[in-house]
């Protein structure tokens, strides 16, 4: 496992988006060849988002041949509603790049059979080859996508019942009314995104720290169930000095003094 740490959260949308870049371009995608691409939603990935608009903008990276799987969706609201996955994705990465949106690939909350909408959804992602590199942040109880505290480490793409925190954390995009918020989602499991060959995990603010310290420094805990990515082979930790603070400086500095492997991981910067 690698953890990068940069000074402010621009500097990891930064990292990130050319890492994402580099990553696709070294890959050579094609007709026949599509790197898939596995997606988060949340504040913690836009300033990433942000930069891939600019830098496709600036002629510098197409995902012609790239195919997207997200990792959650509500279930239950219009897919046209303004807190969907589907919503976020669109407005804040797919309308502004030349993807297919048939490449793109979204859970559907509202369809007639969920259990069946799930099933397929993994047989999706076979059938695209499996997921190249997934994307994802984390929640400050160390939850990745909806699988909360206690979900199985070797989960599958289901239907999880959201916990009272998350419900309530959510009110205040539902017009604080408890009613209208989804109390489902359909959501990748723990062991889809262990099925990836390659995870990179986005972490920031002091908020996400504990989140961080459990995740790297104690066990597999199914209590801090990205903790599980301390098993994968090729997990990047990519974090914000705010997010090391329950950090031991001994760990701190052991990943900082990598900095000269790290920063040849993005290549050089791009003009
Ligand atoms: P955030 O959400 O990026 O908005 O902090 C992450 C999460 O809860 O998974």
């Amino acid at each position: 496992m690698r953890l990068v740490i940069l000074e402010e959260k621009d500097n990891v949308a930064e990292w990130a988006a050319r890492y994402l870049i580099k990553r696709i371009t070294d890959f050579q995608p094609g007709p026949d060849r599509y790197f898939v691409l596995g997606l988060p939603t949340g504040s913690t990935p836009l300033g990433t988002y942000q930069r891939l608009v600019k830098y496709h903008k600036a002629g510098k990276i197409s995902f012609k041949y790239v195919k997207t799987f997200n990792m959650d969706e509500y279930v239950g609201i219009p897919r046209n509603h303004p807190q969907s996955y589907h919503t976020f994705m669109w407005d804040n990465l797919f309308k502004h790049i030349d993807i297919d949106p048939a490449n793109v690939h979204i859970l559907d909350g509202n369809a007639t059979d969920l259990e069946a909408e799930c099933k397929s959804y993994e047989q999706k992602i076979t059938d695209a080859g499996g997921i190249e590199l997934f994307v994802g942040g984390i929640g400050p109880d160390g939850h990745i996508a909806f699988n909360e505290p206690g979900s199985s480490l070797v989960s599958r793409t289901r239907v999880k019942t959201l916990n009272q925190e998350t419900i309530t954390a959510n009110a205040r995009f539902f017009d604080n009314d408890m009613s209208k918020v989804p109390k489902q989602a359909l959501t990748v499991g723990v062991g889809t995104v262990m099925d990836s060959r390659e995870v990179m995990i986005l972490i920031l603010g002091s908020h996400k720290a504990y989140a961080l310290h459990m995740a790297i420094e104690e066990g597999v805990n199914h209590m801090w169930t990205v903790s599980a990515f301390q098993q994968h082979p090729r997990t990047i930790m990519l974090c914000d000095e705010d997010a090391t603070l329950e950090l031991k400086v001994k760990t701190v500095k052991y990943f900082k003094d990598l900095w000269s492997v790290h920063s040849k991981l993005i290549g050089d910067p791009i003009l």
